[in-house]
């Protein structure tokens, strides 16, 4: 199914100057870019985004990591794009995400693991919306 999923190279990502290697395997692996762009995420930004999580215990930490520092927000199109994304990413725990991976080769906790990608088609939605209009997807 052609699919759109949302992704983000988190603050760490950013300060190790890693959205070129994140974005050449994620075109590598044959998923295009349909939006791009930089942001500093405000506190209820953040918040918003990870509201499935305000519960948890990690939550306050979680969003303070998102807004130390800018972002690189993307979206990206092609077959099970949702599902390809995930797997190129790793588990969400870099110690555990498999060899090869983004997480396992380049993120250095689990909070500061580098990326984020949707992981589910209504998931994938919301997340596209939250951050960018339509007029800012591109057809390709
Ligand atoms: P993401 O949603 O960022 O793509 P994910 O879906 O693999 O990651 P989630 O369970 O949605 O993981 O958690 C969201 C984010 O919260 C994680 O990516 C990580 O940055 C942080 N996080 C999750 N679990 C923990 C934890 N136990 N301790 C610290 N941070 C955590
Ligand atoms: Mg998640």
């Amino acid at each position: 199914m052609l699919e759109r999923t949302l992704g983000i190279v988190k603050p760490d990502g950013i300060r190790r100057g890693l959205i070129g290697e994140i974005l050449k395997r994620i075109e590598d692996s044959g998923l295009r870019v349909v939006a791009l762009k930089m942001k500093q995420l405000t506190r209820s930004e953040a918040e918003g985004f990870y509201y499935v999580h305000r519960e948890k215990p990690f939550f306050n930490d979680l969003v303070d990591f998102m807004t130390s520092g800018p972002v690189a927000l993307f979206v990206l199109e092609g077959e099970n794009a949702i599902e390809r994304y995930r797997r190129l990413m790793g588990a969400t725990d870099p110690k555990k995400a498999e060899k090869g991976t983004i997480r396992s080769d380049l993120a250095e906790s689990m909070q500061c693991n580098t990326v984020h990608g949707s992981d589910g088609p209504d998931t994938a939605r919301f997340e596209i919306s939250y951050f960018f209009a339509a007029t800012e997807i591109v057809k390709r």
